[in-house]
């Protein structure tokens, strides 16, 4: 058994019951193979059996009082994983599914993209199997209230900075940050994705979608190809989504679906900057279902099924897809319905949303794919530019910060390229983002000594 399948093995050995973790750990390390025998050093300190293992992961009780005045109990978690390169950075997840298993998927992948943004950022996540949905404002902000009362000892602006995820969006940040302040007494900006008015950076909000499709455009370029035209499947309704479909539009594309776990919306006639506008108040403000959509527009509504599922079922013809809602919701089924309909690029917006045989069918067809750590990196880079403002106490322009995000996207996509062929995988984007994101950690923890 090689190295690689040995770390792998204890992995599944000692942190069972984890299956989203043991998928992480396994996708990136079987790429780092090609590492082991060029860095015998690596071997010798056994930073490939430490990088698996958390620095720590913080588990705790948070409990609430509803509207109706009963008592509830969530489970609050912060992993810190790694912070070899920088202070711990990553972001904060409310789902229901939410549990330690896939808060250290979330916190292991955050490791790598963090080092491939180029900016001094380890790796952390967090989050609580808490469901705002349904939940008024004040139970929302009694919650976070609640969650930060035990998160604040374990962050800071030069330990660890959380920012948000799914289910975290500006309203939440605000409660977490308004109540981090009060408690500590200090306006330090440990969150990112604040508001504009008390921290936040212009163009956060939209970074990992427009990142996304950046990262899209870049691949296409390799082929001599334009987004202009090009009809695109995006699933979910939330943050990456929003700002994926604003940033196709801008380039001359179109997305052509929407989705939330309820079900999947097709507009033959495209998402224009209108029904947009409509999608972004009905999540961000009424916090509503998609279905409205169909109410709404001349489109189809297909009641619990995916975006992905409609593709395969229904024969819908995409060029491009953009999975911006959830881990593994494109499965070897659906990659190969995307393929057979026409699909030739995969930008993951969303963390995970590929499962190792659906990557498998994307290699096999030489589908550009570009996988989430690298493809989504844009949010997490411009919260770092987020952070950067915040010590400098300026702010930059628009025009600023989203010339270096484009910037960091095109630095992460040509880095992916020149490592996956420095280590012998020519243009696997996948390859490529876990060897430079692994490199940039490795030789730093190596540095360090044994700690
Ligand atoms: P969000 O604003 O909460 O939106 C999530 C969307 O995905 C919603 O439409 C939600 O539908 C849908 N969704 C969530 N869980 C689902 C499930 N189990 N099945 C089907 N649909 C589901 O979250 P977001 O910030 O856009 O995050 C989306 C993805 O991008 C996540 O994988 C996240 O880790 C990743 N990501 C986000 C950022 C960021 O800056 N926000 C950065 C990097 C990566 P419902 O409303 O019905 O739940």
């Amino acid at each position: 058994m090689s190295l690689i399948q040995e770390v792998i093995a204890r992995v599944e050995e000692k942190d069972a019951g984890q299956p989203e973790f043991h998928q992480a750990v396994k996708e990136v390390l079987e790429t780092l193979e090609p590492t082991v025998a060029r860095h015998p050093e690596f071997v010798k300190a056994k930073i490939y059996d430490r990088i698996v293992v958390p620095d720590r992961a913080v588990l705790f009780r948070v409990p609430w009082v509803d509207d109706r005045g009963e008592v509830q109990i969530n489970r609050g978690f912060r992993v810190q994983f790694n912070n070899a390169i920088g202070p711990y950075k990553g972001g904060l997840r409310l789902h229901p599914s939410v549990n330690l298993g896939i808060i250290k998927f979330l916190g292991f992948e955050q490791i790598f993209k963090n080092s491939l943004t180029t900016l001094p950022m380890g790796g952390a996540k967090g989050g609580s199997d808490f469901d705002p949905k349904g939940k008024s404002d004040g139970e929302v902000m009694r919650f976070c209230q609640a969650f930060m009362l035990e998160l604040y000892r374990h962050i800071g602006p030069d330990v660890d900075v959380p920012a948000g995820d799914i289910g975290v969006g500006g309203r939440e940040i605000g409660y977490l940050y308004g109540y981090y302040k009060k408690i500590v007494g200090e306006h330090n900006c440990v969150l990112t994705g604040k508001g504009l008015d008390y921290g936040g950076s212009l163009i956060r909000p939209e970074a990992t979608g427009y990142g996304s499709v950046y990262f899209a455009d870049e691949m296409l370029k390799t082929r001599g190809h334009k987004m202009t035209g090009k009809f695109a499947a995006v699933s979910g309704s939330g943050n990456v989504s929003q700002y994926t479909i604003e940033k196709l539009n801008q380039l001359g594309a179109s997305a052509i679906t929407v989705s939330d776990s309820n079900g999947t919306i097709v507009d033959a006639d495209c998402i224009d900057a209108e029904k947009l506008a409509f999608i972004m108040e009905l999540k961000n403000v009424r916090h509503g279902r998609i279905v409205e959509y169909a109410d709404r527009y001349n489109a189809t509504y297909y009641p619990n099924m995916s975006v992905w599922d409609v593709i395969r079922d229904h024969n819908l013809k995409v060029d491009l897809a953009f999975p911006s809602a959830t881990q593994n919701e494109i499965d070897e089924s659906h990659a190969l319905g995307l393929i057979q309909n026409g699909c030739y690029l995969v930008s993951e917006g969303a963390n995970m949303p590929s499962t190792p045989e659906a990557i498998e069918i994307y290699r096999q067809h030489n589908v550009l794919y570009g996988p989430a750590k690298a493809a989504n990196a844009g949010g997490v880079a411009t919260s770092g530019l987020e952070m950067s403002q915040n010590s400098m106490r300026l702010s930059w322009s628009r025009e600023e910060v989203d010339d270096k995000l484009h910037g960091i996207m095109r630095s992460i996509h040509a880095s992916c390229l020149s490592a996956a062929a420095a280590y012998g995988f020519p243009g696997d984007y996948l390859a490529g983002a876990n060897i430079a994101g692994f490199l940039k950690v490795a030789k730093s923890m190596l540095a360090y000594g044994v700690v």
